[in-house]
């Protein structure tokens, strides 16, 4: 396949870095542009930033040029990481000049006509498309990925959709990588707990239920399901864990949902996309995982582990849940979105 010249927007921060890191080596795209503010933009990308990653900062992008945040030489395919205070109107100005943003940012996620996708379960959401550009009279598109905590409880609940989710009550242990660069204070998270992250629980709510919720045309018709959030920081480095309870309407066995995790394999699997793991959710039979140090770097980052899987006196069932934030929680997610695109040919078009 031929590939394709890539920008980011956002670059410079700490989600940016990750996408550069995520990127390098990839079989399709080859990272040409890079965006920032003002601040950054006509300085090469070594002197706009401060690199933050472990690996050092690869050299294919330590020279580039950063740009203003304009349309105008940017390639046409965008991932976005861009401050939420400011791409609302910069990633709207992209999708009109003709490109394909590729967001990580929340500020369109729970719009009506743009997906909300993750491509083992819900990639027939990128339907939406042709409408959004209808109505919006845009030549390019806006698709995002969810939220970190979203998405590991999405994809430990992708396999039990058949069974009829009725009502979900989810916990996170969320690791501080989560909070970007400072992040949160030392003296606030070392050895301890903070049961609040603002925002997070009604995106983790609203969010899951549209993920998992149907295409209808026009829109997406949101889960019925009731969600029940509870978001803290923990002083973990990398990956979020969530404990899960779930009801069912059908009543399916213990072994049924058992079953259901073990066999589930989806349209990214099939089509063997570059970033896609073999097994997007992998059931750990120890009585102890997951954990955030042993199992978050599953599969470059980009499976989610599930484990504890027992009966719930509340609900029906419940079990545990883990995925690495900042790769399948942000810029591997974005990057998968994008190999799904191609492999639709809405790329090409
Ligand atoms: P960050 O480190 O503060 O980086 C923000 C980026 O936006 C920088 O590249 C910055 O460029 C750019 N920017 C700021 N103002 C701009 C403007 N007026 N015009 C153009 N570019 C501008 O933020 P982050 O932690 O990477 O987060 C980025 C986005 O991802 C946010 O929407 C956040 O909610 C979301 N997110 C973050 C995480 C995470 O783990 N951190 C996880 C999931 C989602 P300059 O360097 O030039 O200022």
């Amino acid at each position: 396949m031929q590939t394709l010249e890539v920008g980011i927007l956002g670059a410079t921060g700490m989600v940016g870095q990750h996408f550069i890191k995520f990127l390098q080596g990839h079989p399709w795209f080859k990272l040409t542009w890079l965006g920032a503010s003002d601040r950054s933009a006509g300085k090469v990308y070594r002197d706009a930033m401060t690199w933050h990653l472990a690996g050092g900062l690869p050299d294919s992008v330590a020279d580039l040029m950063v740009e203003d945040s304009k349309p105008g030489n940017a390639p046409k395919l965008l991932f976005s990481a861009m401050d939420a205070a400011v791409a609302t109107d910069i990633e709207r100005a992209f999708a009109q000049a003709g490109h394909v943003v590729v967001s990580n940012s929340r500020n369109h996620r729970m719009e009506q006509d743009v997906p909300l996708l993750v491509p083992e379960i819900n990639p027939d959401h990128l339907k939406l498309v042709p409408g959004q550009q209808r109505a919006r009279g845009w030549k390019g598109q806006i698709v995002t990925n969810p939220n970190c905590s979203t998405i590991v409880l999405t994809m430990g609940l992708g396999p039990l959709k058949q069974f009829g989710i009725t009502r979900i009550v989810t916990t996170t242990m969320q690791a501080i990588s989560g909070a970007g660069y400072p992040g949160v204070p030392s003296m606030d998270i070392v050895g301890n707990v903070i049961p609040f992250i603002g925002g997070e629980e009604e995106k983790m709510q609203q969010e899951t239920q549209k993920i998992l919720g149907e295409f209808q045309g026009d829109h997406i018709e949101p889960l019925a399901a009731k969600v029940s959030a509870h978001c803290n920081r923990v002083p973990v480095v990398d990956g979020h864990t969530v404990t899960v309870s779930v009801e069912f309407s059908s009543k399916p066995t213990e072994s049924d949902v058992r079953h259901a995790f073990d066999v589930f394999t989806a349209l990214p699997q099939q089509r063997g996309l570059p970033s896609a793991p073999p097994r997007p959710v992998i059931y750990l039979e120890e009585a102890n995982r997951p954990q955030p140090r042993k199992d978050a770097d599953r599969d470059r980052g980009m499976a989610a582990c599930v484990g504890r899987l027992r009966a719930c006196p509340v609900l029906d069932y419940k079990f545990v849940a883990l995925g690495h934030n900042t790769v399948r929680g942000a810029a591997g997610a974005a990057v998968l979105n994008a190999e799904l695109m191609r492999s639709e040919g809405m790329l090409d078009r």
